[in-house]
């Protein structure tokens, strides 16, 4: 199928046929302040997939200029979420701290040419000379500094001879421009930080407009593609670009970014979240960071077709939570194989079924795909249900498990209720039930009608696990608009249910292994806690859309 069209591709398209490009470069600059979400996923989509799909490259550069904020940690999960994600950047791993030196040369250069200077105004004086969006601002008293005397003074910001906020290198433009990104911006400041790459090599360190721009001359990037929000800063991407011996003139294109109703997608507000508290931490799964995604059990493969079908354009939207969490169902719908476990279980003791019988019934892994395989699924005299497919005291639309009632235990047995057996404070103990043998693999032969169809497990053939039931994290639709996001989590967010019944098999179950638990949902084994003895599943989705009825 044609992938659909976007306005980058055309543009792409129309570089490389006029020839203005000859192959395309583009990258993916993650400052490493946070983890990945996935309004990052659709820009990693997007710069990685055009670079691929043209037959170019793309960069990983790590937009590191604000060392306060920075983690190794954080570059060691961005780059783990890049290549879950199915990308490569090959050799092309960059740092904007690789560099500081020519950035700071070009900072140099700007000065000789009388393009910049060093302004020594306070932090509330700037804001009053800066203007507003309606008044032109007013030009520093520095502005006239000489050359030499900028020289000078920048050399010793280098040589750390001033406190944090004494001076700071801006270029010279306009103050009176109606974009307040050209009122002189900042270049370059004093921080008196050590870097996570170059240590205490530098006490100054460039902005970001400054070293983003020069960073994509140096790497010869062709097409720039950022979010909206820096449409008002591509006139001084090009103001700089256009003073500076470059060694490449990259273009920037802007789309639209992510965003997700339910959920927030701003790693200021991911953070905050992490340190209250409210989530385990960035890669808790209800997080809709890559990382919690991958957790949950989302398959890289969905958040690509999720990408890919809600496409780039030049307009902000909001995305409905509905349409990720429907491409995850499709994929696991194809390639999940199905399951029996039992979430709250209850037990039932076929009483007619010799005490030490047992046998083994090959069930199909998938429905649909003969290829995924069978199974040996073990039976015996006691199994356990689902509590809620039994009632005592059944309503009128109710088919399942009942006083009376038969039913089809799935690919195995049709059993009718006898017997209902109480604990001393009335609840149910158990059920009796008694199996017709000759209804063996689920079907009588006297083609009698049954309306319900269970799933269960043998008491003697399984295993118990932990399974957590997740949900969206916020009740409100769009987080943050109407009252403080932190008041607005889904306290129904997370379900912990202990002492679960599985297929014995899954106990073996990969981390991250996913499967269709048969009439509950899509589950994954846990990354992080499924291991050999102590099996844990996330619920990564319900097998339909139940907040649609909700919300619709
Ligand atoms: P946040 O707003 O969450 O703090 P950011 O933009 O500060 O994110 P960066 O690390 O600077 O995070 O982002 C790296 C790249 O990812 C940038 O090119 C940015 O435009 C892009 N990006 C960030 N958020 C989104 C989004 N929601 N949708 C699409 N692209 C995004
Ligand atoms: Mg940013």
């Amino acid at each position: 199928m044609d992938a659909p069209r976007n306005f980058l591709r055309q543009i792409i398209e129309n570089d490389l046929h006029s020839g203005t490009h000859t192959s395309i470069v583009t990258r993916f600059p993650p400052e490493p302040n946070g983890f990945l979400h996935i309004g990052h996923a659709k820009s990693i989509c997007l710069n990685f997939g055009l670079a691929r799909e043209f037959d170019g490259r793309c960069h990983l550069r790590f937009d590191d200029t604000n060392p306060g904020k920075e983690d190794p940690a954080y570059v060691a999960s961005i780059k783990e979420d890049v290549r879950w994600l199915g990308f490569d950047w090959g050799e092309h791993l960059y740092h904007a701290s690789d560099y500081f030196e020519q950035l700071h040369a070009f900072a140099v250069d700007l000065i000789k040419q009388g393009k910049a200077y060093v302004c020594s105004l306070s932090a509330e004086e700037m804001r009053q000379y800066r203007g507003t969006l309606t008044e032109p601002g007013t030009n520093s008293p520095y502005r006239e500094r000489s050359v030499e005397e900028n020289l000078d003074l920048f050399a010793r910001m280098r040589a750390g001879e001033f406190p944090e906020g004494a001076h700071i290198l801006r270029a010279k433009i306009d103050m009176a421009s109606p974009n307040m990104n050209m009122r002189d911006p900042a270049l370059y400041r004093i921080l008196h930080q050590e870097h996570q790459n170059t240590g205490n090599a530098w006490c100054i360190y460039p902005m970001y407009d400054f070293a983003h721009g020069l960073s994509d001359a140096l790497e010869h990037i062709t097409h720039s593609i950022c979010t909206l929000e820096f449409a008002d800063h591509k006139p001084l991407y090009d103001w700089i670009l256009d003073q500076l011996p470059v060694p490449a003139r990259p273009r920037q294109y802007e789309f639209n970014r992510l965003n997700i109703n339910y959920t927030v997608t701003s790693k200021r507000r991911l953070k905050t979240l992490v340190d209250n508290e409210v989530v385990s931490g960035w890669n808790d799964p209800r997080m809709p960071t890559i990382s919690g995604l991958r957790r949950r059990g989302f398959p890289p493969a969905a958040l690509r077709d999720f990408c890919e079908r809600i496409g780039v354009s030049r307009s902000d939207s909001c995305v409905d939570m509905s349409l990720l969490e429907n491409c995850v169902r499709e994929n696991l719908d194809a390639t999940a194989p199905r399951a029996m476990a039992i979430l709250k279980p209850l037990k039932l003791v076929l009483e007619n079924y010799p005490h030490e019988q047992e046998e083994f019934f090959t069930l199909a892994n998938h429905p649909k795909n003969p290829d995924m395989g069978t199974r040996e699924v073990g039976f015996a005299r006691e199994i356990y249900i689902e509590a809620s497919d039994f009632m005592e005291s059944p309503c009128a639309k109710f088919f399942r498990l009942a006083p009376g009632k038969e039913v089809r235990l799935r690919g195995a047995y049709l059993v009718t209720c006898t017997e209902v057996r109480k604990n001393p404070d009335g609840s149910i103990q158990e059920v009796i039930c008694t199996y017709d043998p000759a209804t063996r693999g689920g079907d009588a032969p006297d083609g009698r009608k049954v309306k319900g169809t269970l799933h269960w497990v043998s008491a003697r053939h399984c295993a118990e696990a932990e399974i957590r039931l997740y949900d969206r994290l916020f009740t409100a639709e769009l987080p943050g608009k109407d009252a403080d996001f932190l008041t607005q989590i889904n306290p129904a967010s997370l379900e912990i249910l202990s002492g679960c019944k599985i297929e014995q098999a899954l106990v073996q179950a990969e981390p991250e292994a996913r499967f269709q638990f048969e009439r509950q949902g899509y589950f994954c084994a846990d990354r992080q806690e499924h291991r050999p003895g102590q099996a844990v599943f996330n619920r990564t989705v319900t097998l339909r859309d139940s907040w649609a009825k909700v919300t619709g």
